[in-house]
């Protein structure tokens, strides 16, 4: 029985209720009333129901379609502007004692280089990262009680936060690693870190169990229940995401609604983040002997009614798609992109050697972070190393008020602007320089509040002379 209340995974992800909703959607893909009844509900912009998302997705109708993309951008810029909040994951290790058939640190896998960063070579890889411009990270481990155990993360946690090298400080750890218990989420929330992610991966029970045969990770229940002991560890910034291209993707998309359901009526707060990769080739891993690939057409209509659906939530997109298609999806609804991404352990302080392979996934887009926010600048947005909200314990309900009053023009915005600032001082190449300081007085009017308008504007000059890390 579906129950979005229910602490039980295969009752608030009810395989029921998402195949009532698949044929519902399957037989109203074409019917103009239900679907026009659907966007004129989702111009409110507070969302749908996962039974009304998923019918939106399917929708056959192109006019019907176009409006659907239409108000996705309408609703990306009224509620996060035009800001892309920039991050770089970071490779601890890839020790894994899991079985994921779709991994290339799956247990199996003999002849893929294993590493596992030490303290001395974190701090290697956090000052090239540093050197780069980032201020947020988002940590990457296998699965591994012997050699990835919690207090290794959280040894690592701690050894980031204390680098201080120039002017680089990373200011937000999201985590990514497997999921655990109660108790070792509380470890993490005392760590400091941002948002807690994990990828679901797919929703339906059976795929799931086919695609994690071995290992601790085959749990679907404990894995599909992770987020809620995360918040009841104190953790209310947490990341979902479904790695397309593993299961079939209109149950995957009811499902990850449904999730985001779950959070906000069981947790009271829902999704901060939802990540929509895709799945890569990689070591031993090829993706076509998959079935379930998705075309750019069908991915970028996946984002636009995930951004109708749930539009208090960031959406987030890896080097994994190429600038073509992150440049597709940036004007749907996707609020947080990564750039000059390594995904190998140990690639950003030197470069790994071919016959040396432990990257976890192939990368589509290989520019640096300097080409990524310029491309963005030219593009019309305002790249942003803002890590303010958390910081200034803006998290969970908090933040999501923020976002539903639309106040956030009058504090994510000049943080906007500040953080930029200071990568254009401290990192930005001639040219992205230029773009940006023609930028940034433009942007600054966008303000409304005349004496936050004002203070953005000392703090930028103070930013010139040398200052650091002013925040809203
Ligand atoms: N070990 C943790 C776990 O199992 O959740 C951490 C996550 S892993 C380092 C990060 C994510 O990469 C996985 O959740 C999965 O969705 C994704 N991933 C794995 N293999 C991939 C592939 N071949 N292509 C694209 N993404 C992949």
């Amino acid at each position: 029985m579906y129950d979005v209340m229910s602490p039980k995974a295969e009752e608030f992800i009810s395989d029921e209720e998402i195949k009532e909703c698949l044929a519902y959607a399957e037989a109203n893909k074409n019917n103009r009333e239900v679907l026009e009844a659907i966007l004129d509900k989702a111009e409110e912009m507070k969302g749908l129901s996962h039974k009304e998302a998923i019918t939106l997705l399917d929708c056959e109708l192109e006019d019907l379609n176009e409006r659907t993309y239409k108000l996705a951008e309408r609703i990306k810029q009224e509620f996060y502007g035009n800001r892309i909040v920039m991050f770089a994951p970071l490779y601890l290790s890839n020790y894994c004692i899991n079985g994921c058939t779709y991994c290339p640190y799956h247990a199996k896998n003999k002849h893929i280089a294993r590493k596992k960063l030490t303290q001395e070579e974190i701090v290697k890889e956090v000052m090239a990262l540093q050197d780069m411009g980032h201020k947020r990270l988002a940590l990457e481990a296998g699965e591994d009680p012997k050699n990835n155990p919690i207090e290794y993360i959280l040894e690592c946690i701690n050894t980031i936060y204390s680098i201080k090298h120039k002017n680089g400080a990373i200011r937000r750890v999201n985590v990514n690693i497997a999921a655990t218990t109660v108790e070792n989420y509380k470890k993490l929330k005392d760590a400091g870190i941002g948002t807690y992610i994990l990828f679901q991966e797919t929703y339906n029970k059976k795929s799931y169990e086919e695609l994690h045969p071995t290992g601790p990770k085959s749990d679907y229940a404990y894995h599909t229940e992770a987020m809620d002991r995360a918040q009841e560890a104190g953790i209310d910034d947490v990341g979902i995401g479904v790695l397309f291209g593993l299961n079939n993707y209109r149950y995957d998309f009811t499902g990850i609604i449904m999730h985001a359901e779950h959070l906000e009526a069981y947790c009271g707060c829902g999704p901060h983040t939802i990540s929509v990769p895709r799945l890569r080739r990689a070591d031993d891993i090829d993706p076509d002997a998959f079935d379930n690939g998705i075309s750019d057409e069908i991915f970028q209509k996946i984002v636009a009614c995930l951004r109708i659906a749930v539009p208090y939530t960031g959406m987030i997109i890896s080097t994994r798609e190429s600038q073509e298609c992150r440049e597709k999806v940036l004007h749907l609804g996707v609020s947080q992109i990564s750039g000059g991404s390594k995904t190998s352990v140990g690639g950003y302080a030197e470069e790994e050697a071919p016959e040396d392979n432990s990257a976890q996934f192939d990368i589509s887009d290989n520019r640096t972070l300097d080409e990524v926010v310029k491309w963005l600048m030219d593009l019309g947005y305002v790249p942003s190393f803002c890590t303010a909200c958390y910081r200034e314990g803006r998290t969970g309900d908090r933040f999501m008020s923020l976002l539903k009053s639309k106040q956030i023009i009058n504090c994510c915005h000049p943080n906007a602007l500040m953080t930029l600032k200071e990568y254009l001082e401290d990192y930005a190449s001639p040219e992205t320089k230029a773009v940006g300081e023609k930028l940034i007085p433009e942007e600054l009017k966008k303000i409304t509040n005349p004496v936050v308008q004002k203070k953005a504007t000392e703090y930028i000059e103070n930013i010139h002379e040398g200052k650091r890390d002013f925040r809203f």
